[in-house]
């Protein structure tokens, strides 16, 4: 019942026309032939206008890559939900690892975040995952679970209806390491587990949980084969067709 999605995160990669070429052939590609799952592709804010005239009406959503954790106002260089929104798009991806290690996004910046997407009717793709260390200390479930906590669990079940989650290993992100689809399944169960706990067993059977880090056509099958793994949140893979397309298709 709930949606499998691959989704792509282009990050600070193409300029605009070379986005709108992207997204043009991605458009005719997915027109010839219809993917068996639910495409979605985040863009740097200044695509997504535009991007948003050519992804209109077809298969493809759209999303940004992050929001403002404020309304409106004096915060130069902000971009705010209510904006994205107002682009066409229907995503914003929240919570990246790299937005939480670079930006230093806190939990508590995420839930302002996700509350201002939610209340401007944007989706959220809410990525989690532990770092190398984390992992090798075997304290991946409590870093996730504590990410969960500290930005989602104020939500009501009816908004976190509007939630996904992408767990994403921090050490597997553009860095060619996969984790194996037992390790992704291990934590997707887990995490499906927590939000049964603070959501109740429907959200939980409801909620989509993709997987993300050096995800490429030769591994997303295996990685989809598994019973808790919805999709995937595709980083490098996503600026390529080929590549994009042979992702999607694995769910064929
Ligand atoms: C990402 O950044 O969300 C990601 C999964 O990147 P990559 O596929 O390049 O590892």
């Amino acid at each position: 019942m709930r949606k499998k999605i691959v989704a792509g995160n282009w990050k600070m990669n193409m300029n605009l026309q070379e986005g709108v070429a992207l997204a043009t052939e991605l458009k005719a590609a997915l027109a010839a032939d219809a993917p068996a799952c639910d495409v979605v592709i985040c863009t740097p804010f200044i695509h997504l206008a535009t991007v948003a005239g050519i992804t209109e009406g077809t298969v493809i959503g759209l999303g940004a890559e992050n929001c403002a954790d404020k309304a409106k106002g004096a915060y130069t260089g902000e971009v705010s939900a209510e904006m994205v929104k107002s682009t066409g798009a229907q995503y914003v991806i929240l919570g990246h690892s790299e937005r939480r290690s670079y930006y230093g996004e806190t939990a508590e910046i995420l839930k302002e975040k996700v509350n201002l997407a939610l209340a401007n009717g944007l989706k959220v793709i809410f990525c989690i995952g532990e770092v190398k260390e984390e992992r090798e200390a075997g304290k991946q479930n409590e870093v996730v679970a504590a990410q969960l906590a500290g930005s989602l669990y104020e939500l009501t079940a009816e908004q976190f209806a509007n939630i996904i989650l992408a767990y994403e290993p921090v050490w597997a992100i553009g860095t060619g390491l996969t984790a194996t689809s037992d390790q992704a399944e291990d934590m997707h169960a887990f995490i499906r587990g927590e939000i049964a706990k603070q959501f109740g067993a429907e959200a939980a059977e409801n909620v989509s949980i993709l997987y993300g880090g050096s995800c490429k056509p030769s591994n997303a099958k295996e990685i989809f084969s598994k019973p808790d793994v919805d999709g995937g949140l595709i980083g490098g893979a996503a600026l390529k067709v080929a590549d994009f397309k042979g992702i999607i298709d694995a769910w064929k």
